[in-house]
This record gives structure tokens, sequence and C-alpha cells, in this order.
């Protein structure tokens, strides 16, 4: 059957006022975004549903984008049909036909938004349930849990009919939180506190921190890779990679070894709230997890948390590896994230990190550097990238990877 429209039911709508304009607006903003490729459409987001009005676009891809869009309670697939009754009558019964099964049971639900018209919902559940009844041998009507619930709208331009509700994303439209940094390593947690950061609403920039030529251009490519695979979460994110190399060469020369890896996080973090001091950001997020490796103790998190009062917001912080995993696969993160590319933090980590660094050995070690001539050169050297949704940046070397593996 050839839609004609998406009927698209909000989500966590509970603001009011300013809020709900905001939440409309921003999703639909989102949804054009997401769905910018297909020209003909026409998107209306009004105060309770949105519509998308398809004019011929082709409804099965469009509804496989609209599943990842956040702030989607869920989405119905309709047809619109000229307010006569036989014409609804005669769709009713070839949208029922495509699906039917000996057996298979159906009832009808209306809803009017135009109480002018000539039949009330008791009245146009009757007519057009009768009228299915007629028309297609073997079907029954069964009021609770029918196996298909037409459901038909009569609004003042048309009457809409649709059959089944696709489940959407849930969370809150991307942006409609604010702006927050997300530091995004290669590895399975960050991707997946990326997805629940985008899922609440927050418009994630990624900060990735790079050492060349200790890291590989594919180390590179694969944080970028990662951040198009969740660019389908809100179109498009930006990607903005510091070098690192300096810092690193600098801290495992000047300093004890047991605090390498407590002094450059700190770094990491002190350049990221730079960077969102600069860029209004309003939070840092990242994937540590309570108890995983050394630096992820309270005690670490303390000691180099201590360096900003930026709130620092950690997603994935009391999930299980396992239940972070789920979520990677579920997202389609895990794959990438496994691939074999060291990243800074590997090559650099000390034999045996303190897991309960002092802040004041970490503050006395870093006394020995010029902090500030540091964080000035790397910022010097950032490039941001705008990645969307499909961009590649790791099959150009297909061959080499497949190597790897
Ligand atoms: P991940 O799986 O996200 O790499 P992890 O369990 O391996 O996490 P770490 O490597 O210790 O833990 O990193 C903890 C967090 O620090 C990461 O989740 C990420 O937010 C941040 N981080 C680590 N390395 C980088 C990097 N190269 N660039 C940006 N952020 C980083
Ligand atoms: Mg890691």
């Amino acid at each position: 059957m050839q839609y004609t429209e998406i009927m698209v039911r909000y989500g966590e709508l509970s603001t009011k006022g300013k809020n709900r304009r905001s939440f409309i607006d921003r999703l639909g903003t989102n949804v054009r975004h997401t769905l910018h490729d297909f020209k003909k459409l026409d998107i209306k987001a009004n105060r309770d549903r949105m519509h998308i009005q398809l004019n011929g676009e082709d409804s099965d891809k469009v509804i496989s984008r609209l599943r990842d869009v956040f702030g989607i309670q869920n989405f119905s697939p309709s047809i619109k049909v000229e307010r006569e009754l036989d014409k609804v009558q005669a769709t009713a019964v070839a949208l029922i036909k495509e699906m039917f099964h000996p057996g298979m049971t159906f009832k009808v639900n209306t809803r009017r938004s135009d109480h002018d018209f000539k039949y009330d919902t008791n009245e146009l559940n009757d007519l057009i349930g009768s009228y299915v009844l007629e028309n297609i041998p073997g079907i029954k009507v069964k009021m609770k849990d029918p196996d298909v619930t037409l459901r038909v709208e009569v609004r003042t331009n048309g009457i809409f009919l649709s059959h089944e509700k696709i489940k959407g994303a849930g969370g809150m439209p991307v942006g409609t939180a604010g702006k927050g940094m997300m530091m995004l390593s290669g590895g399975i947690d960050s991707p997946v506190a990326s997805y629940l950061a985008l899922k609440r609403g927050v418009d994630i920039e990624m900060v990735h921190f790079f050492s060349p030529p200790y890291t590989s251009e594919q180390a590179l490519n694969k944080a970028k890779e990662l951040t198009a695979r969740l660019a389908k979460y809100s179109g498009r994110i930006k990607f903005i990679q510091v070098p690192f190399t300096e810092i690193q060469e600098t801290v495992k020369h000047d300093v004890p070894s047991g605090y390498l890896m407590t002094v450059q996080r700190r770094f990491m973090l002190r350049l990221t709230a730079a960077l969102a001091q600069k860029r209004d950001g309003l939070a840092i997020f990242n994937g540590e997890a309570l108890g995983q490796v050394a630096s992820q103790t309270m005690e670490s998190m303390a000691a180099i948390n201590e360096v900003t009062t930026m709130p620092v917001i950690r997603p994935v912080v009391s999930m299980d590896k396992t239940e972070i995993i789920d979520i990677a696969q579920k997202i389609d993160t895990f794959d990438l994230s496994i691939m074999p590319f060291e990243d800074c933090c590997t090559i650099f980590a000390p034999p045996s990190p303190k897991t309960k660094p002092r802040i004041d050995k970490a503050k006395e070690y870093e006394e020995r550097l010029d902090v500030d001539g540091l964080m000035e050169r790397a910022l010097a050297g950032i490039k941001i990238t705008e990645i969307k949704v499909g961009d590649e940046f790791l099959n150009q070397n297909e061959q080499a990877f497949a190597e790897l593996l």
C-alpha cells in the first residue's frame, strides 16, 4: 500500500508553554535534517502531532530513518481519503485485505477532530466495520486485543486511515537539553555514553585526543567513523580532534610513572573544559564506569575532576560491562570499537598506575610542567569537522584493516 502521510506522536511532552514549543520546533528541525534528501516531503510540526506528507516519496525508506529520531513516541503511516463514506469503506477493505490471514480479527477505532462531520464516531465504527465484515469473508470482530486495529481519523482536510503504530526511539529531541562536550575515545564505552547523552536531548560535540606518530591515522578515522554511526540520532555531529603528542611526551618525561595516567587525564579534562567554555558547552560527558580500570576508581575520578568546576556527566557510570556491550551492539558501534587500533591512552599507559592518586601529589608534579603553554599549543592545533549520517572514514583502506582483523 502506498501511504500518503506519516503521523508522528511526540515523546515525553510533559512540559508546557515555552518548553513545549521549543521541544516541537527542535524535533521538527531534527526530522527535517534526518530526511533532508527526500525533497518532496512536506513536514508540519503542530501542537499535538507532526504530519509528514509523503507526496510520492517511498514510505519504507522514510519510516526506517524516523525510527532513530529521539523525541518520537510512535508513528503511524496513513492513507488520506476524501471525506466520503464509500471511499473510506473501500480503502479500509483494501488495506485490511493486504494483511489478511484466515481467522484474523479486527476492530475499527474512529476519532473526530471535526465534530461537524455527518456521522459520529460510533456510527462510523459500525458503518466501516460492517462493510469490512461483508467484503472480507472469514474475518471476525474482536474488541479486546484484535490482530488489527484500523484507526480512522476524521479531520477537516480529509479522513486518515492507519493500522499500525511503529515504536519511536523515545527520549528527547537532540538539542533541547543544550550543548555538551563528549570525550570520545575509540573504545566501547564512550560511544554508548554518547548515545545516552543524545537520547536525553544533549547536542554533543565530540572531543578526541590523538597522538601521532604514536597513534595511527586509522585510530583517528575509527573515532570519526564512530561519530558517523552516532550522527543518525541527530543528523550531524561536530568532531574536534586535539593533538596530544607533546603533552604525553612531556608528561612521560617529567612525571613519575605512578602519576602518568592521572596527570594525562587531568590535561584531557582541562582541554575539554577550555573547549566547552569557548564553544558554549554546559557540561562534559565521558564514558567512565566505576571500577573498570585504574583511572575509574572514585579516588581517581576525584583527582582528575579537580581541574574543573564544570559538571562532568558519566552516563554509563554504574553499568556492568555486559550491559554497555549490549547497548553498543544495539546501536551498531561494537564491531567498530573492538577494531585493534591503539589509542593514545593504551600506548602511554604506565605499567602500574596509582588506583588511589592524591590531588596534592598530582599538583606537585604538574608544577614541574609548563601547563599553560602545553594547553595553548594543543588548543592551537585543533581541527573541527562536521560529520553526517552515512559519511565513511575507514573504507578507503579496507584491505589494510582486513589484514589486522
Ligand atoms: P572507552 O571504552 O570509552 O575507551 P575505557 O573503559 O576504555 O573507555 P578509558 O580508556 O580509561 O576507559 O577512558 C575513559 C574515558 O576517557 C573514555 O570513556 C573517554 O570518555 C575518555 N577518553 C579516553 N581516551 C580518550 C581519547 N583519546 N579522546 C577523548 N576521550 C578519551
Ligand atoms: Mg578506552
